[in-house]
């Protein structure tokens, strides 16, 4: 059976205790192996879920558990070892002076020594298609290459879980596509979690599951084509049903829909 990697148990938040609370009473898991994406509209809390989870905030009520152990002072410095986060912005992500610097730095945090560092980086770089530039000076990539040299990056320590926030909102469409890809094969050959947090229902396509935020509060948690099926009640909060699945769902009830299954 999969193992439950991540809990949150009734966990409510707020930023001070003046001010409203912006995680109200959530519960979710999230099982070793899935891929799951957090989506909701601006302010709906999603960033504050990933920063609950890596240890950089702790929740006034309720227990956040990671591998079975609850996220406290104490635990957090061991529990961040199993859990990788991509960012927005990959120029604020950037320590090396080249690729290959970069994928080092976190390892070098950890005492691995070079031998196993060398074939972690040539590893994670092949991971995420980027193992010809090596020796290239960071500001010299696009987007989407900076991307995948962060994912490298975290790759490289092993994590057992992946958080992306947001982390292809700065690229073009192209970009998001081949980051996305990427990540998915990356997940499954790493027996990896991944956890996307996005505002673009286009990237929850791939994922096994998807959590649907609402002003703190979890709005609905379903496979991508039930959430999708919602797509009236998911504009009310806010967010945009992709056109393809708009145009699958009109075809499908005019009985034109494409079907991988044999017509006769
Ligand atoms: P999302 O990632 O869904 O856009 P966030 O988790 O960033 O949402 O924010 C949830 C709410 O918390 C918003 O109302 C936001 O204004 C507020 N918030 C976020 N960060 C802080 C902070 N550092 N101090 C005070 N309020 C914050």
């Amino acid at each position: 059976m999969r193992e439950k990697l991540i809990e949150f148990r009734n966990v409510s938040f707020r930023y001070r205790e003046e001010h409203p609370w912006v995680l109200k009473n959530c519960s979710f898991e999230i099982y070793e192996d899935e891929s799951i994406a957090i989506i909701g509209h601006n302010g709906s809390g999603k960033s504050t879920i990933a920063k609950l989870i890596n240890g950089l905030l702790f929740p006034q009520e309720g227990e956040i558990l990671i591998a079975g152990k609850p996220v406290t002072e104490e635990t957090i410095w061991d529990i961040r070892k199993d859990v990788g986060m991509v960012f927005q912005n990959p120029d604020n992500q950037f320590v090396g002076t080249t690729v290959q610097d970069d994928v080092a730095f976190g390892m070098e945090n950890r005492g691995i020594p070079r031998e196993e560092m060398i074939a972690r980086i040539e590893e994670s770089l092949t991971a995420v298609g980027m193992q010809d530039y090596h020796l290239t000076e960071p500001h010299r990539l696009s987007g989407g290459q900076k991307q995948r040299v962060a994912i490298a990056g975290v790759l490289a320590v092993s994590p057992k879980v992946l958080i992306l926030d947001e982390a292809t909102a700065m690229l073009d469409p192209k970009g998001r596509t081949e980051i996305m890809n990427t990540l998915n094969q990356v997940q499954e050959k790493n027996n990896l979690s991944l956890i996307t947090i996005t505002h673009d229902l286009h990237e929850v396509v791939q994922s096994d599951r998807v959590i649907v935020m609402n002003h703190g509060e979890i709005w609905d948690e379903a496979t991508p084509r039930e959430i999708f099926a919602k797509k009236h009640a998911l504009r009310e909060i806010g967010l945009d049903v992709p056109f393809v699945a708009i145009l699958a769902d009109e075809l499908q009830e005019k009985g034109l829909a494409l079907t991988k299954e044999p017509l006769n």
